[in-house]
């Protein structure tokens, strides 16, 4: 079955084509311009709308759905506070269901969001195996969204259990979900730990937070005599296609090393504001040739505002409003719609012949004018100002349709809700 999107303006972030029409299956398999349309088997009218690839969200935590709302007795003084008082209280006491609904919650939210693929950084203290694949089950089975997923390794957990789970679901090889090795941070991983899990990862390129507060540092020196960095170069764990997140404390030493290995650092701007910790400096990292992404840490949904506070918070960063372009910002886009592209073996992140049919549409009527010239602006200033698609298509179907989920999104919702009172009742009994 060959389907058309007609009537399209492609945004490819560097280009427009007006007045096109896409044919897809599961892939692009032709575009081109309204007067050359032949027919299709099914073929949707998109009024002049935007068309342009699905986001991809390069550092999520599904878990963290359930937080929403929660009252909790929260004062932090550093950030192992912030940990102990909120994020480790929720993540231990998730078990199946709590899982799977964070799943069907938060895949309904990305799609409304635009996002049609997720990189997740999971725990669930009451059920650590099979975890994942329950993920995968309500986002990617269920939802239809790609999703590359990893279990947090700690001494939080049984460090054995997390290492199965992870090289389980590494095994997975589809364009739709595949497996990272997880590990939670430095801090919670002794060197007997990063050991274990440098022998028994055969060479999986590991996800891990590194240098999001001070205190990891501080920390690791005080402990080992080396900062996180150090530590998992000395464990040969800096492997291609590597998850740092944040990376906002690195010391000259630490970019020395990390310009080595081709590892990627994740952002996650506007979680950093939301804890008070700092910015990682962008700009240092692509001068040194180590290749940002972009997450959201699992602070809601909504990646276009990671977008915008992550050049909002460079220019603040150096007190300057030129000093982080643009042009430095869709680098970081690129990136992210790369190295999904590497991990799923398949080509995301454009509206070209042979790139996976993930794309999203918008209303966006431009009040001024717009070229080439101006394109990324108008995506910045204009259409990020107020992201919401209208249709959402990954791996070829239609998943959100006029604003709307094409699953049963009340019961769902229902459902959640009463999830996520058990979980905090049980957070209280613990
Ligand atoms: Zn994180």
């Amino acid at each position: 079955m060959i389907k058309a999107l007609i009537n399209v303006n492609i945004f490819n972030f560097d280009s427009l084509k007006e007045k096109s029409y896409v044919l897809f299956n599961e892939k692009i398999i032709e575009v081109g311009l309204m007067k050359d349309f032949k027919g299709a088997d099914e073929v949707y009218d998109c009024n002049n709308q935007i068309l342009m690839p699905g986001l991809v969200n390069c550092h999520s935590h599904i878990y963290s759905t359930f937080a929403r709302g929660w009252i909790t007795e929260f004062n932090p003084k550093t950030f192992r506070d912030l940990l102990e008082q909120m994020w480790w209280k929720l993540d231990r006491v998730l078990e199946e269901k709590d899982i799977y609904y964070s799943g069907l919650v938060s895949g309904i939210e990305f799609l409304k969001n635009g996002v049609t693929t997720v990189v997740d950084h999971h725990a669930s203290g009451e059920m650590i195996k099979g975890s994942l694949d329950l993920l995968k089950k309500a986002l990617c089975d269920c939802l239809g969204i790609r999703g590359i997923f990893c279990f947090e390794t700690s001494e939080r957990f049984t460090i054995d259990e997390c290492i199965e789970e992870n090289m389980l679901f590494s095994k997975k090889d589809s364009t739709m979900a595949k497996g990272l090795f997880g590990m939670h941070a430095c801090l919670t991983l002794s060197d007997e730990s990063l050991k274990e899990i440098a022998s028994k990862s055969e060479g999986v390129p590991i996800h891990i937070h590194v240098g999001e507060s001070d205190e990891d540092n501080r920390e690791s020196i005080e402990k080992y005599g080396k900062t996180p960095v150090e530590r998992l170069e000395e464990y040969g764990l800096l492997r291609e296609n590597s998850i740092l997140s944040h990376c906002i404390y690195l010391s000259e030493k630490d970019i020395e090393i990390l310009k080595k290995y081709k590892v990627y650092v994740a952002v996650n701007p506007t979680s950093n504001f939301n804890n008070a910790v700092g910015l990682a400096d962008v700009l240092e990292l692509e001068k040194n040739n180590i290749k940002c992404i972009l997450g959201n840490d699992g602070l809601g949904f909504n990646l276009a505002r990671d977008m915008v506070n992550l050049l909002f918070g460079m220019h603040l960063k150096y007190k300057s409003p030129t000093a982080y372009s643009l042009e430095n910002l869709k680098r970081v886009i690129e990136n992210n719609y790369e190295y999904a592209s590497k991990i799923l073996n398949c080509k995301l992140g454009k509206i070209e012949v042979g790139y996976e049919a993930d794309f999203i549409n918008l209303e966006y009527n431009p009040p001024t004018p717009i070229n080439e010239d101006n394109l990324f602006g108008h995506f910045f200033y204009g259409m990020l100002d107020n992201f919401k698609p209208k249709n959402v298509w990954c791996n070829g179907k239609l998943k959100l349709e006029n604003y709307k989920i094409l699953e049963d999104e009340e019961k769902i919702y229902r459902e959640a809700r009463s999830v996520a009172q058990e979980i905090w009742n049980k957070c209280k009994e613990k």
